[in-house]
């Protein structure tokens, strides 16, 4: 059964399964890492045509399946543990990069997507299934309700495509929610590379913090009006109405007026 306190929404619809996997695209070349397994719904069809997978799954019970599975035994390297502790770095080998996927836990989506951006340097793409809502925001235009903090992060580590919506009843138990896939590919080369990613971090929370309230109210701590005309950025804007690259540029502008 189910276990609510582990996010356990258990994929059921074999039609939805093979287009998940179908844009996974699991190959040899990259390192394959699945995670939250949970009873192998993605992780059979994925690990079909490749040699080796492998999977961080936080329930014992569920890892103890996982490895009498009589089609996967040979194929898995489980890890027993919490993916949003989990050291990704450790996985690198043969110089290839990672290749990550999995129907998240919904409870830990967001501080999991921040932690795989750490690693995003050694990450190919990413594909999850996460509430809609969540992917919307993700994939956010500058200007629009769902463009916020995760929006501006994600898209300065990644480039940000929907894949796919997922009805409720395409799960066991079927989640309160609706769910897509989205796919992030972390850029080779960062459009707007930030000299101080903690900066960027704290600048576009501080920004978001009052969604209703100017860029001039809300950082007022960090940025003057003359900071912000030096910058072109004009601060009677609210924080959605910024783009990432102007949300970099202030960073780096902080960044160098500090040294
Ligand atoms: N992949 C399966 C599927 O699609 O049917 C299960 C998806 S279920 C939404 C989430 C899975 O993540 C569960 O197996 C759960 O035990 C596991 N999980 C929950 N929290 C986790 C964590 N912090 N680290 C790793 N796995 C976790």
């Amino acid at each position: 059964t189910a276990r609510k306190r582990f996010g356990q929404n258990f994929l059921t619809d074999s039609n939805i399964i093979n287009r998940i996997v179908s844009a996974i695209a699991p190959d040899n070349d990259h390192i394959m890492v699945e995670i939250g397994p949970g009873l192998a719904a993605l992780t059979e069809p994925a690990a079909e045509s490749i040699d080796r997978l492998i999977v961080i799954e936080l329930d014992r019970d569920l890892v103890e399946r996982l490895q009498r599975h009589p089609m996967l035994k040979d194929k898995l390297e489980i890890h027993q543990g919490d993916a949003l502790q989990f050291d990704f770095k450790q996985l690198l080998r043969d110089g290839k990069k990672l290749k990550v996927f999995g129907n998240l836990p919904y409870n830990i989506s967001t501080p999991l997507m921040f932690h795989l951006f750490s690693f995003a340097e050694h990450i190919s793409n990413m594909h999850f299934m996460l509430q809609k809502e969540v992917v919307l925001r993700l994939s956010a235009a500058p200007g629009s309700k769902a463009y916020g903090r995760l929006t501006v992060m994600a898209q300065y580590y990644c480039q940000v495509v929907p894949v796919l919506e997922v009805p409720p009843e395409s799960f066991t138990p079927p989640p309160k929610v609706d769910s897509a896939v989205v796919r992030l590919v972390p850029y080779e080369q960062r459009p707007w590379p930030c000299q101080d990613i903690k900066l960027l971090e704290s600048i576009t929370a501080t920004a978001f913090n009052m969604r209703r309230k100017t860029l001039r109210n809300n950082l007022k701590q960090l940025l003057s009006d003359e900071d912000f005309s030096s910058l072109g950025i004009d601060a009677g804007l609210r924080p959605e109405q910024i783009s990432v690259s102007q949300y970099v540029a202030m960073a780096n502008y902080l960044y160098n007026k500090r040294i």
